[in-house]
């Protein structure tokens, strides 16, 4: 029988590439989206594939009432969930003197709240087969923080603390909870850099370049296997060397 990943936000960047590594490793995947649109499309092209199922899913991840509602549509559909990545994220990012009430809230909402969201509903099936990996996106920004990000940092913070927490009270019962730590990875999110700053970014990274999708993708396909079975409680950092 095959494993199942739910994957939030894949429609793009790192979401999207996180569902085709791990259709490539085998699993049938579940794809959630919140925008239809021909980026939907593709995705689930480019993960039927490798000769795995694909479900996409509708849901805005910051509504409670949408992550019900789609975890009980993969469930219906695939029975289980093995490997849940919380991925959807968003930036509104600006000073905080700028920085609108709403700025910050719908950012803690997507990011934070939206990973509650969907852990609280995959949690109980989890623990109910004594098996599981729940993987979260955090960011070194959530480490290191960020002037022009409080929001942004404060979430991908959060997210560490909910990583943890969630570890110790799930171990025993075999679900294992880790968080990844990109940096600066080259998708829409950083696409609206001026190539000036991504150049000042990458020179100040140990190895030169800004990381791709696939970098983060392939610990995700780590941490989702048997490989990584004692692994559980942490915050790996996936930045070319950027925080040390
Ligand atoms: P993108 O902006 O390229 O993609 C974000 C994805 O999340 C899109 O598919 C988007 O869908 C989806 N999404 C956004 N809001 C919601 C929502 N409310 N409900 C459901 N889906 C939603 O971002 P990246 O691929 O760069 O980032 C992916 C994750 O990695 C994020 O959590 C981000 O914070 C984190 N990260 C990224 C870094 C980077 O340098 N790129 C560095 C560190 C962490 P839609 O098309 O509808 O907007």
């Amino acid at each position: 029988m095959s494993k199942i990943a739910l994957i939030t936000g894949a429609t793009r960047g790192i979401g999207k590439q996180i569902a085709i590594t791990l259709a490539k490793s085998g699993f049938d995947v579940a794809i959630n989206y919140r925008t239809e649109n021909e980026d939907l499309e593709n995705t689930k092209k480019a993960i039927e594939e490798n000769g795995v199922k694909c479900l996409a899913v509708k849901g805005d991840v910051s509504n409670f009432e949408d992550c019900e509602a789609f975890v009980k549509q993969v469930i219906d559909e695939y029975g289980k969930i093995d490997v849940l990545v919380n991925n959807a994220g968003i930036t509104r990012d600006t000073l905080i003197m700028r920085m609108k009430e709403k700025d910050f809230k719908d950012v803690i909402d997507v990011n934070l709240t939206g990973t509650f969201n969907v852990t609280k509903n995959v949690v109980p099936y989890m623990m109910k087969a004594r098996s599981g990996r729940i993987i979260n996106i955090s960011s070194v920004v959530g480490i290191t923080g960020n002037a022009g990000q409080t929001n942004y940092s404060a979430s991908k913070a959060g997210i560490i603390g909910f990583t943890k927490s969630l570890a110790k009270e799930l171990g025993s019962r075999n679900v294992l909870v880790n968080a990844v730590a990109p940096g600066f990875i080259e998708t829409d999110m950083t696409a609206v850099l001026k190539e000036d700053i991504k150049q000042n970014i990458a020179n100040q990274i140990p190895l030169k370049r800004m990381g791709t999708p696939e970098d983060v993708a392939n610990v995700i396909k780590f941490l989702a296997s048997e490989e990584s079975s004692y692994i559980t409680g942490q915050v790996i950092n996936i930045d070319g060397g950027m925080v040390m």
